[in-house]
C-alpha cells in the first residue's frame, strides 16, 4: 500500500497556526500583563468583550480554565449547578467543577432535544426552595453548540426559554461557548445574540478559529477584575501575552470561515451514509457516527490514514481549517474502496 496522507478529524484543535496568523504573533506589540495590561492582550479582550455583548473580558490559556474561573466565582461550597448531561464541565475537565470550585453537579437528561434540557426540568430541580437538608442549586451552566451531543446548536428560542426559567429559580447563568462561533455562523446570528442573559461565557479561540493557544471568559466589570485574580492563582497570569493574544486577533477575523467547515461536515455525512454508514446530519462540524464496534471501527479508519476518535458511544470526526473538501472527498473514497 502506498503511503497516503493523514487525515486529521480528531479535531478542530489540531489546526496550526499559518505564516499570516505566525506574523502577526511575531510583530504583536507587547508588555507585561501581569504588572500592567498587555495591549494586544487588551485589544483582543475589548474585541471579543464587544463581540459577546459583555462589560468586560480576559484572556486564559484554556477553555477548560476560563470554564473553572467562572465556576469558581458563582458556586459555593457544596452549591448544586445544573448542566446537560456528558457537558464539558461534567465530563472533560477533571472534575474541577467539583474539585476545584466546590460545585455538586447534577447531570440533566437531554429532555428537550441533543444536548438540551428543558425550561420544565429546571423549575423541577430548581424550583422551590430546598429543605433544610437539600442542596441550595445556584447556577446552570449550558453549552453551545453541544460537543458531545455531536456539535448540536441551541436555537434562540430555547436559550431564551433556559434563561428565563433559571433566573424565576434565582440561578445564574454560565455559558460554555467553546464552540459559540460555531452556533452564530450556523444560526446566521451576531454571537452577542447568544449571549443575552447569562452572567457569563467562555469562547475559544483554538478550535476552529485556529489560534495555537486561548480562550476567553467574559462578564461583568466587577467578574472579570475578580476573575483576574483567580487566573492568578491558578498559574494562568502570563507576561507578554501579546504575542499569544495576536493569534487570537487573527483567529477572530475567521469566524466567517467556519461555515466552510460545516459545509465539509455535511458532505462527510452524506457521504458516509451513502456508503452506509449510520450517521445525523450534523448542525456545524461534528459528525458522529454510529457503528457496531467502535475500537474496531476507529482502528480501521487509522489504517486508512484517517485520525478519528471516540465520543458518546460514537466516532467522532471534526472538520476543521486545515482538512480541505478535497481532503473530505479523499476520506470519503479511501473508507468506500476499503468497504
Ligand atoms: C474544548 C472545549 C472546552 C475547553 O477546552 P480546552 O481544551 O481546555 O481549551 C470547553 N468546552 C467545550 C464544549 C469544549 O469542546
Amino acid at each position: 500500500m502506498t503511503q497516503q496522507p493523514l487525515l486529521d478529524f480528531r479535531s478542530d484543535t489540531v489546526t496550526k497556526p499559518d505564516e499570516a496568523m505566525r506574523a502577526a504573533m511575531a510583530s504583536a506589540e507587547v508588555a507585561d500583563d501581569v504588572l500592567e495590561h498587555d495591549p494586544t492582550m487588551r485589544a483582543l479582550e475589548e474585541r471579543v468583550a464587544g463581540l459577546l455583548n459583555t462589560e468586560a473580558a480576559l484572556w486564559v490559556p484554556s477553555g477548560s480554565m476560563g470554564n473553572l474561573i467562572a465556576l469558581f466565582l458563582h458556586l459555593r461550597r457544596g452549591d448544586r449547578f445544573l448542566a446537560a448531561h456528558s457537558s464539558h464541565v461534567l465530563d472533560n475537565e477533571l472534575g474541577t467543577a467539583a474539585w476545584i470550585a466546590g460545585g455538586m453537579p447534577y447531570p440533566m437528561d437531554w429532555d428537550a432535544g441533543p444536548g438540551r434540557m428543558s425550561a420544565a426540568a429546571i423549575h423541577d430541580i430548581a424550583g422551590s426552595e430546598p429543605s433544610y437538608h437539600g442542596l441550595n442549586t445556584t447556577l446552570l451552566s449550558l453549552e453551545n453548540t453541544h460537543n458531545a451531543a455531536g456539535g448540536t446548536v441551541m436555537p434562540l428560542e430555547a436559550h431564551m426559554q433556559l434563561v428565563a426559567a433559571a433566573r424565576e429559580c434565582r440561578l445564574r447563568v454560565h455559558l460554555d461557548g467553546a464552540r459559540l462561533w460555531n452556533a452564530s455562523v450556523a444560526l446566521g446570528v451576531a454571537p452577542a445574540e447568544l449571549t443575552v442573559g447569562v452572567d457569563t461565557v467562555q469562547v475559544c479561540l483554538s478550535k476552529g478559529l485556529g489560534a495555537p493557544v486561548g480562550s476567553i471568559v467574559a462578564g461583568t466589570e466587577e467578574f472579570v477584575v475578580e476573575a483576574r485574580r483567580v487566573r492568578k492563582m491558578l498559574g494562568g497570569g502570563v507576561r507578554q501575552g501579546g504575542i499569544l493574544a495576536a493569534a487570537g486577533l487573527v483567529a477572530l477575523d475567521r469566524v466567517d470561515d467556519l461555515a466552510d467547515d460545516h459545509a465539509n461536515a455535511k458532505l462527510l455525512a452524506e457521504g458516509l451514509t451513502e456508503l452506509g454508514w449510520s450517521v445525523r446530519t450534523p448542525e456545524t462540524n461534528i459528525v458522529l457516527a454510529a457503528v457496531p464496534d467502535l475500537r474496531n471501527a476507529i482502528k480501521m479508519l487509522g489504517r486508512l490514514g484517517i485520525q478519528t476518535g471516540p465520543m458518546s458511544g460514537q466516532v467522532r470526526f471534526v472538520t476543521h481549517r486545515d482538512l480541505s473538501t478535497a481532503d473530505v472527498k479523499d476520506a470519503l473514497h479511501r473508507i468506500g474502496s476499503a468497504s
